[in-house]
């Protein structure tokens, strides 16, 4: 079998001399992982195109010999998304995907391809005056096309939306290797070019390879003031995420920084976040004009009467305002000085559950003794429980998992879904189950087979196979396809 998995793959680099191709171990190990720590399995070749043409003979020549594929932009994914889901699969690159192709600040469009990386795009645009507005945290090295596949979240996606709302039209190289658009004229908008977009947005690369796109741009604006809200107990911050959404005030942002996470910060970007408080609020308000900021903050300041805050503090100078949020984007990089290792969850939940959750999350967090730090969209409900260990010996390993399962059944069993932004990916595979009934499973299985029915683009991911995770007592986000094994650190296997 292995012999004949390495004859194609062979047979696929002859037949593509113009492709670079990296094959040696080394070059492979760097391919193993995505930023999930605890999932990894090494590619078989990697496939660097320049054009979304040798994309689409790279994909066609897998389809006619068979070879499974995984797409990666900048794999800072966190569901192992981009993590081959066998030895026997090629990865397909997009880094060197990466011209913005033209940026048009009057009609609010740029034609980009999808190994641009998303900061670099908002660089670019910031003379025009204008922004990508999907804002990950992992701005500075995730790529527009991984955004795409995952459908990317990011601070500000409460003010603004998420990624599926900033596309006009995108490219795909479909799994037979074929090049579509899904709107042949980007500027005509339709409700029906929404829905062709949105089927592909977020489908984690398993309906093709996303290769360019048409963007929306946002001008940006030019009022903007960011409120710091320090509260003494994580309860009286979420309440006032709630009375806050339930205004009408539509802010651009609603962060949640906890205890942890403040000193975290602190001592990284050195932000004088209140140590004394349990948790922060980042709440950004911004306008085109200065009287709708001046009447926003007015009702803000109105609101926070009412809320049980120790401080509240109102930044406008633009330094300020990027500090806060550089170090809010960076809180995850700050988390090193706590633990070499962290494992990072991603659910979206109601908001009015957030109380009872995160008191939840704590003594979850004390059962399976690591400490929890939390992070989070808070306006969107979308909570990042981050799992802290030292060792990864496999009770540490274990009580990572246990730690992770009790999460996810605890944000399902309050109304939450798997994820908000990070994708299943490999890793949340095998919770499906629980999240969406067999009737729905088996509709979403209908759609993708309709569109890969060799089943070649990204394998295994976001959808179990039928009746592959149905026993009771799975394990976390362990995928049940063939190939897959758990072994110890260090080995070829998908867990650590
Ligand atoms: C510190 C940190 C902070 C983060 N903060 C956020 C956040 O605020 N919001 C958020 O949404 N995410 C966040 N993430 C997660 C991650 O950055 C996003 O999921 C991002 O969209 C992944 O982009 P990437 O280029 O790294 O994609 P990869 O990790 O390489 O791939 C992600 C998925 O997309 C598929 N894919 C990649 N490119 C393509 C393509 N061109 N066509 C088809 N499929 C493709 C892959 O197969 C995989 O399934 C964070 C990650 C880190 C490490």
């Amino acid at each position: 079998m292995q012999n004949t998995f390495h004859e194609k793959i062979q047979r696929l680099k002859q037949r593509l001399p113009q492709i670079s191709w990296l094959d040696s171990p080394a070059q492979r190990l760097a391919y193993e992982r995505d930023g999930n720590v605890l999932i990894a399995q090494a590619p078989a070749l990697i496939a660097l195109p320049t054009s979304p043409q040798d994309v689409a003979s790279v994909v066609k020549a897998c389809s006619e010999l068979d070879i499974p594929f995984t797409t990666r932009g900048a794999g800072t994914g966190l569901a192992a998304g981009s993590v081959p889901h066998s030895p026997d699969c090629l990865m397909i690159s997009t880094a060197r995907l990466n011209q913005i192709l033209s940026i048009d600040a009057e009609k609010l469009t740029a034609h980009v391809q999808a190994g641009v990386v998303n900061g670099v795009l908002n660089e670019a645009l910031a003379p025009y005056g204008v922004m990508y507005a999907p804002d990950p945290s992992s701005q500075k090295a995730c790529t527009l096309g991984g955004n795409w596949a995952a459908n990317a979240g990011g601070v500000h996606c409460i003010g603004y939306g998420v990624t599926t709302d900033h596309l006009h039209a995108l490219q795909v190289v479909t799994p037979q290797g074929e090049l579509l658009w899904t709107a042949p004229n980007a500027q005509a908008e339709s409700t029906l070019m929404q829905a062709f977009n949105a089927l592909y947005c977020g489908s984690e690369g398993t309906l093709g390879i996303l290769t360019e796109a048409i963007v929306q741009l946002t001008p940006l604006p030019k009022h903007v003031g960011v409120a710091l809200l320090a509260f003494g107990s994580v309860e009286s911050a979420m309440q006032a995420v709630t009375s806050l959404t339930a205004s009408g005030l539509a802010p651009k942002a609603v962060e949640f920084m906890d205890a942890l996470t403040i000193r975290c910060v602190n001592s990284t970007f050195k932000v004088g976040l209140p140590e004394d408080a349990q948790g922060v609020l980042l709440v950004e308000l911004a306008y085109y004009y200065e009287a709708e900021l001046t009447e926003a903050y007015n009702a803000l300041e109105g609101l926070v009467q009412g809320w049980n805050v120790l401080s509240f503090t109102w930044e406008t100078s633009p330094q300020r305002r990027d500090a806060l949020w550089k170090a809010r984007k960076g809180a995850v990089a700050s988390y090193g000085q706590l633990s070499p290792m962290f494992y990072i969850l991603d659910s979206v939940i109601p908001r009015s559950a957030l109380p009872f959750v995160l008191r939840e999350i704590e003594a979850i967090s004390k059962k399976v003794d690591l400490p929890i730090a939390n992070v989070f969209h808070a306006g969107d409900g979308n909570l990042h429980p981050h799992l802290m260990f030292h060792n990864t010996d496999a009770t540490t390993i274990d009580r990572v998992k246990a730690g992770a399962d009790a999460i996810f059944d605890l944000c399902l069993s309050v109304g939450g879904v798997l994820s908000g932004e990070h994708g299943i990916g490999l890793e949340k595979v095998s919770h499906m189950v629980d999240q969406f009934d067999e009737a729905s499973l088996d509709a979403q299985r209908a759609v993708w087979h309709a569109l890969d029915a060799k089943g070649l683009a990204n394998p295994t991911k976001q959808l179990p196979q039928k009746g592959c995770c149905g026993d009771s007592g799975h394990h976390h986000g362990m995928p049940r396809a063939k190939g897959l094994s758990v072994e110890g650190l260090g080995h070829q296997g998908l867990w650590i």
